[in-house]
């Protein structure tokens, strides 16, 4: 202490005049120092603690001085304090070490304990140690160390700014994906790794975003120091302070080429065919919708062409696999040079390729390209020392003249294909819309049909036949209608002409067979005999069924309390014409079962005499179209005349259709024809009105 601080400093000098009470101090400072302190003899007993030792310890000062704590530590750590101890007691210089304290009872502490001797005026040495508890520091160290360890190791690169985006730090992953040292980066903006590829407009969304959510996550583009443009998936977080400013942004980057590549090589996988390199099928797909959306926009047409190698299994089966293969790949570079820039090559399966032609404004546009595709598929291919001869049959389909859905143009491409194959190979055909839609309208009906005989919706009306001479109802004649549930009743003319030549015809005809029965049958039982007959129009093919005369016996059968006599079957002249030994063979089969028959519409056929003798028939249907313009046309008034006069001639009864007025029925009576049905004498109708009517009927007065 220097002389001018005795003077100046009041409390000192008063010190030296009245000497403190040191021991006092030191014990307060002792105990008051918040550290553990101890003081251990030769031997480590300890003879001094503070207080704050003792809780330290978690023992009261009686339980610590006198012991060496040895029960209140585990043996491996004591001899540690130990050798130190003693190492201390005997060197008498200080040591500071780092030890971990773990005293019974109590959670283990990590602290720095400073050991230190001294000597009392006996000569004997004493140890006295003092402990700073580090424990909380270390874990807050280790902590600070483990986040370090992250940010360095990191697989992602990362990247801090402050609040202005002006780089801070950078591991070193980050360093590794841009090519930039940390040194580089510091102060930066991250601009510098912009790539060039993104708008304005993508950074200013993303600005907006992390201002907004305080986090932007998404795909980039960004540029390597070495100028290379690669994708990496970035994060971008606003870390902020409690007030809710912003302190720093992190932002997390993984570079993604790898994957990108990978993905774009798988892309390569699903969407090329692995041989020629060309589209395949599902690609093919996806390029004809957008062609097909093209074409809308812009009124224009494309053709779908659809190539089928001829020859290709002859060279597969010769050669082997690999030559094929060989082919394949030859062909499919040449198709493709036929081909106009902007028109798509895939190949669909083992021979098979489909061109799309795009942008056509006329369809003279694609002829050249099918001839230039022939040509291509049909010129020598040479593999190794064999000369390959093959051609293509092609199948083309243009779109929005064949206005169908993508699958649909492929199958009509195909389907026309299929025709150039068989007319003859190595040559293109175009497909058919006309005609398809004629077979898909049919398709429609029959299955309509179809539904509505499952559902009953055919009805049958009555047209009567008279005798205009004697007044009398000689039948009526059944023909048939659809109930359609939406369009009304529809006549035969509107449903009959679709199921020509269909099954379906001789099912709706026993159908009819089986209600005209049933009806004679209620008839009958109201007490409505009719004279002579029921009539029944027979379709040809329900006619030359090898089994119809069994069918109908077995319909027949079903009625027994109806006699076969009251049922006639009218037949077409024309339809009995197609095969005459036939016909006649099952009308006389039917005969002898007891039906009678009718020639419908005669005169529209041959109506030849040989034929006319071979056919049973008792009655002759004079055709409508003749009886309706006999009053004015000579020529159609001459064949009724004819047909007349035939008819008696070889005995057969005579029955005029189409009778529309009482003048037509008087000059039909007048040439002897007494037989008629017409609107003039009633039109068809249901079932229930016939009795009624059969009994309300008189032939007009001037016939
Ligand atoms: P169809 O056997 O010659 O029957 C006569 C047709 O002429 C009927 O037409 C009838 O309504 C109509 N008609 C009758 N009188 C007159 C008239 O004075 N003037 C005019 N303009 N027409 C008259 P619908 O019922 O339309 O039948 C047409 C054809 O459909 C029938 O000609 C027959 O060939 C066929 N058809 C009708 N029902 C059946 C059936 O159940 N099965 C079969 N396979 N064909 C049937
Ligand atoms: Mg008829
Ligand atoms: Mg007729």
């Amino acid at each position: 202490m220097t002389s001018k601080q005795n003077k100046d400093t009041t409390p000192l000098s008063s010190l030296e005049d009245n000497p403190p009470d040191i021991e006092m101090y030191l014990h307060a400072i002792f105990n008051n120092t918040g550290y553990p302190i101890f003081v251990k003899d030769e031997e480590f007993k300890l003879i001094l603690v503070n207080d704050a030792c003792c809780s330290f310890f978690g023992l009261s000062r009686n339980q610590i001085i006198g012991s060496t704590l040895a029960e209140s530590f585990p043996p491996s750590e004591m001899e540690g304090f130990f050798a130190i101890d003693r190492q201390v007691l005997d060197t008498g210089k200080e040591v500071i070490c780092e030890e971990t304290l773990s005293p019974s009872g109590l959670q283990s502490k990590r602290v720095l304990t400073r050991k230190n001797r001294f000597e009392d005026p006996n000569g004997n040495y004493f140890l006295v140690g003092v402990i700073h508890d580090i424990t909380e520091s270390k874990q807050i160290e280790e902590k600070l160390k483990r986040a370090a360890s992250v940010f360095t190791h990191a697989h992602e690169g990362i990247m801090i700014t402050d609040a202005n985006g002006t780089i801070t730090e950078v591991n070193t992953t980050f360093s590794r994906i841009t090519g930039y040292t940390s040194e580089e980066m510091l102060g930066k903006n991250p601009s510098i790794l912009q790539s060039g590829r993104h708008p304005s407009e993508f950074y200013a969304e993303m600005w907006t975003t992390l201002l907004a959510q305080d986090h932007w996550d998404g795909e980039i583009w960004n540029r390597r120091k070495n100028g290379e443009i690669y994708p990496e998936t970035l994060t971008i977080s606003a870390v902020k302070t409690t007030d809710g400013l912003v302190q720093h942004y992190v932002s997390l980057c993984t570079d993604i080429t790898a994957i990108k590549q990978h993905q774009n090589q798988l892309e390569h996988i699903a969407h090329y065919d692995l041989l020629t390199s060309l589209p395949n099928r599902v690609l093919l797909a996806d390029r004809l919708s957008q062609s097909m959306l093209q074409c809308r926009r812009h009124k224009q047409s494309l053709a779908v062409v659809f190539l089928d190698l001829d020859g290709f299994k002859h060279v597969n089966d010769a050669y082997g696999h690999d030559v094929g293969d060989e082919l394949l790949i030859a062909l499919s570079l040449r198709m493709k040079e036929a081909l106009r820039e902007g028109d798509t090559l895939a190949r669909i399966g083992g021979d098979e390729f489909v061109a799309i032609l795009a942008e056509l404004t006329t369809s003279e546009n694609f002829e050249p390209v099918l001839k230039r595709l022939l040509l291509a598929a049909s010129e020598p291919v040479i593999v190794g020392n064999v000369v390959l001869n093959v051609s293509a049959s092609i199948g083309v389909t243009l779109y929005p003249q064949d206005s169908v859905d993508a699958d649909l143009l492929m199958r009509h491409a195909d389907q026309a294909m299929y025709v150039a194959k068989e007319s003859g190979k190595n040559r293109y055909h175009l497909f058919d819309t006309a005609q398809d839609d004629a077979v898909k309208v049919q398709q429609e009906s029959l299955e309509a049909i179809r539904i509505a005989l499952d559902n009953h919706q055919f009805v049958l009306h009555y047209q009567p036949k008279v005798n205009m001479k004697t007044a009398a109802v000689i039948g009526v004649e059944a023909l048939i209608r659809w109930q359609h549930p939406k369009r009304g009743l529809l006549n035969p003319i509107d449903f009959l002409p679709v199921m020509e030549n269909n099954p379906m015809s001789a099912e709706m005809g026993e159908w009819v067979i089986n209600t005209v029965l049933t009806q004679i049958s209620q008839w009958q039982k109201m007490g409505l005999n009719l004279p002579v007959s029921t009539s029944v129009n027979i379709a040809a093919v329900q006619l030359q069924q090898p089994d119809f005369t069994q069918r109908l016996a077995t319909l027949l059968a079903a009625h027994p309390d109806v006699e076969p006599r009251y049922l006639e079957l009218e037949v077409l002249e024309t339809s009995a014409l197609d095969d005459i030994n036939n016909v006649s063979k099952i009308m006389n089969d039917c005969i002898a079962l007891g039906v009678n028959f009718a020639l419908d519409d005669f005169g529209t056929g041959y109506s030849s005499l040989t034929y006319l003798r071979r056919l049973p028939a008792h009655l002759i249907k004079i055709d409508q179209s003749f009886v309706r313009d006999m009053l004015n046309d000579m020529d159609d008034l001459a064949i009724v005349e004819g047909v007349i006069a035939l008819a008696k001639s070889f005995k057969r009864e005579v029955i005029a259709e189409g009778v529309e007025t009482i003048e037509h029925g008087a000059a039909l009576l007048k040439l002897g024809c007494d037989l008629a049905q017409g609107y003039g004498i009633a039109k068809p109708m249901p079932a229930s009105d016939i009795p009624q009517w059969v009994a309300d009927w008189k032939p007009d007065t001037s016939w």
